[in-house]
């Protein structure tokens, strides 16, 4: 036997006890005749005391960082007691050690916080993931997924696999390609989601699905992106939007006390997609916190009086004029809101200045246009914006998609300098009634703004056979938000063969197109698909969110990098010679 007990297991009601641990050496510390040793392994860390004797025996037989021990001896009470540890009020005299391996010098320190970076950190991600904030973080994964599964059992829901080698299934995204052996020139592609599967399970009559599930997308990656990531992947027959915001709303709650211990009682707040675009600029608000945005002038109409007969070039100009009032700053100086006009003027923002006014406690106003705007008409202003004394109302004015962009941003990094936005508080909420399609400047085309099987709202049917119509028409579809993220996403889908041809007709598949391509899916719709709707959630973000922090990245065991590389495993890597002849390809430089 290796072990009687664990690392992180020992207390005072052992003691007298002669125990076997096996571990990890955290640390040695020599002090003078005798030896202390940090054994670590998954559940925690012991103490050990290497006695006089045995330290004779650690000359000859030196341990160092990362060996492997076992070791045997007795459990004492410790004469100075470490609060912090939860076997700190023990240690263990040891009377036998075995090196069960020894360690090279590990290429980084293996503590909470290590000094070794990004790069060394994933090409060693065996001993990074040793550290306790990896292990927490997977240790934080593993609950979800059981709380996940837990509830999603009890509301009736089976967990069925779907294939991984299948055909495109279009997300947005481009797709990994594997090329068939067997069948000489023809590719699977890897699923962008397992979108048309849980349908037609649902067409089979399984009600109720979900999967929590590996999705492939070929996309360029952000720091908060990955080729390969984990959906919580739900699908339900014969329900309404209504029915699966309730259901999922269910689950989340039930995952935040699981996992969190975080009531949340009210229902969550829905906000239509065009409210979010207008009151803070994007589709995934962050509503810890208000400042939102006031519109004084979109898309050319001019909603604020005091803007309509200017002699300011600039707002004359604009065909979009946003503000926020940010609370209890009116006394920024200026080289405070210098700063925040370099900061609005990064390529990443776009913009090309920042207009501002003071609206100061002893109740003067102040502008940056000051030239064009007398101080009666910055309180109009500052009325119209419901500024409140002490306010700092920040403007930008341009055209109307970068502005709201910008504005979106600003307000974010406004809403981090006032410290509004703490990673403990939990602000879910559903974006409803999204648009149907988006329109595509650069390949001059309507896209699917959720994907080809969401269904449009029923009295906008109609409408589908206006092409000038299609930016009017929105979709029986929603997003979950989380502190500023999408969370996770979903709609009603299409049940009807027709209504399906003329969604790829809009989209601008020709009809052999859509047959070649999704014929089984309208093959499958003839015969008696059930009206049903479902969403997924990325379960990497969600727990980068419960766990506070920012990259999902360590919370996935072996993650890749921002060029889509696994640099431990060396993937993706050249094959040889023989393997393409036997795929019949061969490869041609770009
Ligand atoms: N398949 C969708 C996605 O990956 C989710 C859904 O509509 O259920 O975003």
């Amino acid at each position: 036997m290796y072990r009687t007990h664990n690392c992180g297991e020992l207390r005072l009601q052992h003691i007298g006890k002669t125990i076997t641990l096996a571990g990890w050496v955290q640390k040695v510390r020599k002090m003078g005749s005798i030896t202390f040793v940090d054994l670590r392994d998954r559940y925690g860390i012991t103490q050990l005391l290497f006695n006089e004797q045995l330290n004779t025996l650690l000359d000859t037989q030196p341990i160092g960082r990362e060996f492997v021990l076992q070791i045997k001896g007795n459990v004492l009470e410790r004469s100075s007691k470490n609060n912090k540890l939860p076997t700190g009020e023990i240690e263990i005299e040891v009377t036998d050690y075995l090196i069960l391996n020894a360690s090279a010098t590990p290429p980084f320190t293996i503590e909470e916080e290590t000094d070794g970076g990004d790069e060394l950190r994933m090409k060693y991600r065996y001993l990074d993931l040793r550290r306790p904030t990896l292990k927490r973080n997977l240790e934080l994964r593993y609950k979800v997924n059981r709380s996940v599964r837990n509830y999603m059992d009890s509301m009736g829901f089976w967990d069925i696999e779907t294939p991984y080698l299948i055909n495109s299934t279009p997300e947005g995204a481009r797709d990994f390609l594997v090329p068939s052996r067997m069948n000489e020139g023809q590719f699977y592609a890897l699923p962008q989601s397992p979108q048309i599967l849980k349908q037609l399970l649902m067409v089979s009559g399984y009600d109720r699905y979900y999967q929590i599930v590996k999705c492939f997308r070929d996309e360029d990656l952000r720091a908060d992106r990955q080729p390969e990531f984990t959906q919580i992947d739900c699908e339900m027959s014969f329900v309404e939007q209504e029915d699966v915001l309730n259901m999922f709303e269910g689950l989340f709650k039930h995952v935040f006390k699981d996992v969190k211990g975080v009531e949340i009682v009210d229902a969550f707040p829905r906000l239509t997609w065009a409210d979010a675009m207008w009151n803070y600029g994007n589709d995934k608000p962050d509503i810890r916190f208000e400042m939102k945005i006031k519109n004084l002038k979109e898309k050319n109409n001019t909603h604020c009086q005091v803007l309509k007969h200017t002699d300011f070039k600039v707002f004359n100009d604009a065909e979009t004029i946003l503000a926020i009032c940010v609370p209890n700053s009116s006394e920024y100086t200026r080289k405070q809101t210098d700063e925040l006009t370099e900061w609005c003027k990064r390529p990443q923002i776009g913009m090309t200045g920042l207009i501002f006014v003071k609206c100061n406690t002893d109740g003067s106003y102040k502008s940056s246009v000051d030239k064009f705007f007398n101080e009666a008409k910055l309180q109009e202003l500052a009325a119209f914006c419901n500024a409140k004394t002490g306010d700092l109302i920040l403007i930008l004015a341009g055209n109307e998609n970068r502005t709201r962009k910008a504005m979106s941003e600003l307000r974010l990094e406004m809403g981090n300098r006032l410290n509004l936005r703490n990673p403990d508080e939990y602000k879910p909420l559903w974006v409803i009634d999204f648009p149907l399609f988006e329109y595509d400047d650069e390949g001059k085309r309507w896209n699917a703004c959720h994907h080809p099987f969401t269904s449009p709202k029923p009295e906008q049917i109609h409408l589908l056979d206006k092409a000038n119509m299609y930016g009017e028409i929105k979709a029986n579809a929603y997003d979950i938000v989380l502190n500023g993220t999408e969370i996770g996403g979903g709609s009603i889908r299409i049940h009807q063969r027709a209504l399906q041809e003329q969604m790829f007709a809009a989209l601008g598949l020709s009809k052999s197109e859509a047959q070649e391509k999704f014929g089984f899916l309208l093959g499958a719709f003839e015969y008696g698909a059930p009206p049903h709707g479902g969403i997924a959630f990325g379960l990497d973000r969600l727990c980068s969110l419960l766990g506070g922090q920012e990259t999902i990245r360590d919370f996935i065991a072996f993650p890749k990098n921002n060029s889509g590389r696994d640099v431990m495993l060396e993937a993706p890597s050249t094959i040889d010679n023989k393997q393409l002849i036997e795929l019949g390809l061969e490869v041609k430089h770009r």
